[in-house]
């Protein structure tokens, strides 16, 4: 993928990530692929929905910044995951409301409320609470590489895809199945047949 191109869609989907209220403030990191070993990452402790092409950082897989600018702090998950998973051009993490008010409670979203939970999103792990930036956090991330979509406890979530619209497709996803769950509370989820149908489509 271009450059320019990558650095102009991130800013896009930063700003729909903050018009959606996905994420608030300074809240949040997203990176696209270029390459097997270049990507483009946002800067760190910028506000979201105010972020310009030209700030997004450049940086190769082995974590050296190759532009102006200083990338999130939160870049060693982001290289463990697109080093873990060629096939995942992005990675997205932000602080939605409720995904986030669950993660404070300690409590996992049930995904199989719904096809779409079970169909984009598939089981959603809890990464245990490490300090934001810490190589324990990124460690703790890893583990979970094969899983769509993440939350942090007390802190947020991550999801994964192969493009960035996937990946922000989950992220929407997530925080509506947060959102559902805060409302119907301990419904009953689809019958386990019906969701092994699903999870093979
Ligand atoms: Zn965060």
């Amino acid at each position: 993928m271009n450059e320019q191109f990558a650095r102009r869609k991130l800013a896009e989907t930063c700003k729909r990530i903050y018009d959606r209220n996905l994420t608030v403030s300074a809240g949040g990191n997203m990176s696209l692929r270029l390459s097997d070993s270049e990507f483009v990452i946002t800067p760190t402790g910028r506000n979201k929905g105010s972020i310009g092409p030209d700030e997004m950082v450049l940086m190769n897989m082995k974590g050296k910044v190759l532009s102006d600018g200083r990338p999130s702090v939160e870049k060693g998950f982001h290289i463990a995951l697109l080093t873990a998973n060629p096939d995942t051009a992005s990675v997205i993490h932000c602080h939605p409301l409720y995904c986030t008010a669950l993660a404070v409670r300690g409590e996992n979203i049930r995904s199989a409320l719904t096809p779409e939970g079970i169909i984009l999103l598939g089981n959603v792990p809890m990464v245990g609470y490490f300090t934001p930036g810490s190589k324990k956090l990124t460690d703790a991330v890893a583990e979970h590489s094969s899983s769509n979509a993440m939350l942090l406890e007390r802190h947020g979530a991550i999801t994964q895809g192969r493009s960035l619209e996937e990946a922000f497709n989950r992220m929407e996803e997530l925080e509506f199945q947060a959102r559902l769950q805060a409302m119907v509370g301990d419904a009953r989820e689809l019958p386990a047949s019906e969701i092994k149908k699903l999870q093979r489509m």
